[in-house]
């Protein structure tokens, strides 16, 4: 390596650093105002949080962060780890300089005063209340790609954001067979199949116990406690504050002792991959993952391959019925098809493995159309309830339970949708070749044995962190780039036996 390199890489990675710091300092703050912090601390916070935002943002596109990229952009002397984060850093940089500074502005104003009008327009369940700041967001989402740029559709510069290298035109090739399967098997299990029994996992539990479980559930996958904490939330995140600290929050619900523990589950997958990375990524600043689908891969490979599992259950309800005993008579496998039923709702967020992906993908063609000006915002309510109809065979009563229910367009999260998703399809993808290498995997679940699941993701996943993108990092996996097949097989496998399809 040559010795004007070594200086530019020393320079460009000490500016990471100082990037480190405030992002650190924000992600704590932003944990602290969920979880800890009194309501009257709002006011100052946001002050501070937003002075500190906006020196992040003046390091991001600081002109000397740019030089250093430029010098080292083409310098095959880096180490891989190295060059994606001059890949990542690099393209932040570019898509943060293409937006002009006035615009960024009001684009915050717009922001906060869309989710105060998608508030308001919730709590009244009327989308009029919504509309003209939607159409203004919408209108600031298309003039961003713009400025982005894209080859084919605009809706690619917004997904560039979320999940490198995906495009309309492979989302459609995902879709497209998931829907023409999807939608029928839905339809089947509702008209032949039998639902199994919820009455098993039907009750009252005490939250300070529903905590226990889920700190038991944290240590059965492996989550390091010395590195991180659980806390009690009104929304559930998992935040990575620095290496070797990395924080997952949960909620429990009184009546329901699944959502606590999925919950939980769901995001321990989540801090097992940001647990999983060395150091040397977190100084890279590519400790993001690979995207946020793989991220979500991860949250769902523990809350539903492991933890909606007959393996998983074998072994668990013994510890369940320890913290309640009402399970003590109650077998794993009834657990098993209880935590399993299928209900077509209108809540995302409360959606099982096989309506999940009906939701995104309504979303998702929305949002392009949208982006496209394919459709216009006053038609939406109409779309999306015909949309319902059409993929879920439900329709919303309301607007409230309708086209207003997801906080993310209200926030101009146009694009982000579409991971939710993929982690679905990705993880079913990595699954079938996890079963390839680990023969006996259901076994040494059974046997309470997670961790040989844990290690096999940190190897191929976590330890990665974002220095591949997600084509080229399941390639690596499986051999392949995405291919839904695999999920509409565990999908069909899996519901087939608990509805008792033949
Ligand atoms: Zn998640």
């Amino acid at each position: 390596m040559k010795g004007t390199t070594v200086d530019t890489l020393t320079t460009y990675k000490e500016h990471l650093k100082e990037m480190n710091i405030i992002s650190s300092a924000l992600a704590l703050l932003s944990w602290d105002q969920e979880t800890h912090m009194p309501p009257h601390g709002i006011t100052a916070r946001s002050q501070v949080s937003g002075r500190f935002a906006k020196h992040l943002f003046k390091l991001a596109i600081a002109p000397e962060l740019g030089e250093t990229i430029e010098a080292l952009a083409a310098d095959s002397s880096l180490t891989i780890e190295e060059q994606a984060s001059i890949r990542d850093i690099g393209k932040q940089y570019r898509r943060q300089k293409a937006i002009p500074s006035e615009m960024i502005e009001e684009h915050a104003i717009i922001r906060s005063q869309a989710q105060a009008a998608w508030a308001e327009a919730r709590e009244q369940s009327d989308f009029a209340v919504f509309q003209p700041l939607l159409t203004k967001m919408v209108d600031y989402s298309r003039r961003f790609a713009d400025y982005y740029g894209y080859e084919d559709h605009p809706y690619d510069a917004l997904l560039e954001e979320y999940e490198p290298g995906m495009t309309v035109e492979k989302l459609q090739a995902v879709i497209e067979p998931l829907r023409e399967q999807l939608v029928p098997f839905l339809r089947r299990l509702a008209t032949e199949g039998t639902p199994p029994d919820t009455t098993p996992i039907e009750g009252s539990y005490a939250v300070d116990q529903q905590r226990e479980l889920a700190r038991v559930a944290l240590q059965l996958i492996g989550y390091d406690f010395d590195a991180g904490t659980l806390d009690d939330v009104a929304h559930p995140f998992t935040t990575a504050i620095a290496f070797d600290d990395v924080r997952v929050t949960n909620r429990y619900l009184e009546n329901q002792v699944t959502s606590g523990l999925f919950g939980a589950l769901h995001e321990g997958g989540h801090a097992l991959y940001n647990q999983g990375m060395p150091e040397n990524l977190y100084d890279l600043r590519l400790d993001g993952g690979s995207s946020n689908g793989i991220h979500e891969s991860q949250s769902r490979m523990i809350e539903n391959l492991l933890g909606r599992g007959l393996p998983f259950w074998t072994y668990f309800q013994p510890v369940l019925a320890e913290i309640f005993p009402q399970f003590r008579d109650i077998s794993p496998e009834a657990v098993y098809r209880a935590v399993n039923v299928v209900t077509p709702s209108f809540i995302r967020v409360e959606a099982d493995e096989v309506t999940y992906n009906l939701h995104i993908m309504l979303r998702a063609e929305l949002e392009a159309g949208l982006i496209a000006g394919e459709i216009q915002v006053a038609d939406l309510p109409e779309r999306w309830n015909e949309a319902m109809d059409r993929y879920l065979g439900v329709t919303p009563p309301n607007d409230a339970l309708g086209v207003l229910h997801d906080v993310h367009w209200s926030v101009g999260y146009f694009g982000y949708f579409p991971s939710y998703m993929l982690g679905n399809l990705y993880v079913s993808q990595m699954v079938t070749k996890i079963r390839q290498d680990l023969p006996n995997l259901d076994e040494r679940i059974a046997a309470g044995d997670v961790l040989v699941l844990i290690e096999w993701l940190k190897k191929h996943v976590h330890q990665l962190g974002a220095v591949y993108q997600p084509d080229e990092l399941m390639t690596r996996i499986t051999g392949q780039t995405l291919d839904s097949s695999h999920f509409i097989r565990y999908v069909e496998a899996k519901y087939s036996d608990i509805y008792g399809l033949t």
